[in-house]
């Protein structure tokens, strides 16, 4: 019986896995293609990267469901089987979490833009992100984890639709880039309008993903400026660098040694959960695990407490 996430929270600095979209790309996934129709085409490769993650050290496993709803599926004319991906999705992570790891249903961006900028009403976008947290509820997901948000009001909307959709713990992360005065999402959100419109929204943990210019340093002051706007647990999966062509192949340069030197001061600036976003491996994750091992973590969801 794995321990209440959110009692975990309070004793704990627990570890998340790092991508899944870069590494079902590393795995064959062709740039472009679909990667939720992975759930039923190679569910082996899908259980077998979230194995991966566990065997690493990771916590918390994320479904392959980033881009399940129905309408970012639509663009590959598979609005029809959006319940069918994300049950898939949230079942493989289950299996393979086998108990040692909470299971985070995923959904991002509906991959547009909401009315009056763009053409999507904002009902439409909340029964979209209503439907993919139900069906990733029944697959078996412990969670909801919305990501790489850049619009205040889609966050909200997906927070307050996966409430209504039954999911009792909500993770919600934005996206920032560095600005003028700081840092802000594409949208133009700040850390503190992030952090305000998360929380009051009613997400459980709020924090930052993704974030191609970012380094780790500057994940560290965007999570030192959402501390100063919630009292919730945060969250925070930085990239490993900017994606770089070379050839063919899409390369990220940050390597595991270099981000995990920087993994303890994650924590140190408020972060209670650490894992990675695009680029990063199951070899970021084991070396993490190691950093925060060396913090006063001992691995597993019963005994990881970290003195600091
Ligand atoms: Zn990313």
């Amino acid at each position: 019986m794995k321990p209440d996430i959110l009692e975990s929270l309070q004793t704990h600095v627990l570890l998340s896995d790092g991508s899944i979209g870069t590494e079902l790309q590393r795995m064959g996934l062709e740039a472009g293609a679909n990667a939720e129709l992975w759930n039923v085409d190679h569910p082996d490769s899908i259980k077998s990267l979230h194995r991966a993650y566990l065997e690493a050290g990771a916590r918390l496993l994320t479904t392959n469901s980033f881009r399940g709803n129905r309408l970012a599926l639509s663009q590959y004319g598979l609005e029809e089987r959006a319940d069918e991906l994300n049950r898939a999705a949230a079942a493989l992570a289950r299996e393979a979490a086998a108990g040692e790891a909470w299971v985070m249903g995923s959904i991002g961006p509906f991959g547009g833009f909401l009315e009056p900028l763009g053409e999507t009403r904002a009902e439409e976008v909340f029964d979209v992100f209503k439907k993919q947290a139900r069906s990733l509820l029944a697959g078996g997901a412990d969670l909801i984890i919305i990501e790489t948000m850049t619009s205040a009001e889609e966050v909200d909307l997906a927070i307050r639709a996966a409430r209504e959709a039954g999911a009792a713990v909500i993770f919600a992360m934005m996206t920032f880039a560095k600005a003028r005065d700081g840092f802000r999402t594409l949208m133009g959100v700040s850390p503190q309008q992030a952090a305000e419109a998360m929380d009051h929204a009613g997400a459980d943990v709020i924090g930052c993903n993704c974030g191609t210019e970012l380094e780790m340093e500057d994940h560290e002051h965007i999570v030192r400026a959402l501390r100063n706007f919630t009292s919730k647990p945060i969250i925070v999966q930085p990239n490993a660098g900017q994606p770089e062509l070379v050839g063919t192949e899409i390369v990220y340069r940050r390597t595991p040694e270099s981000m995990a030197r920087k993994v303890a001061n994650l924590v140190r600036s408020g972060a209670s959960i650490v894992g990675g976003c695009c680029g990063t491996t199951p070899e970021h994750i084991r070396l993490f695990n190691e950093e925060l091992k060396k913090l006063g973590a001992a691995t597993g969801p019963a005994d990881m407490r970290l003195d600091l």
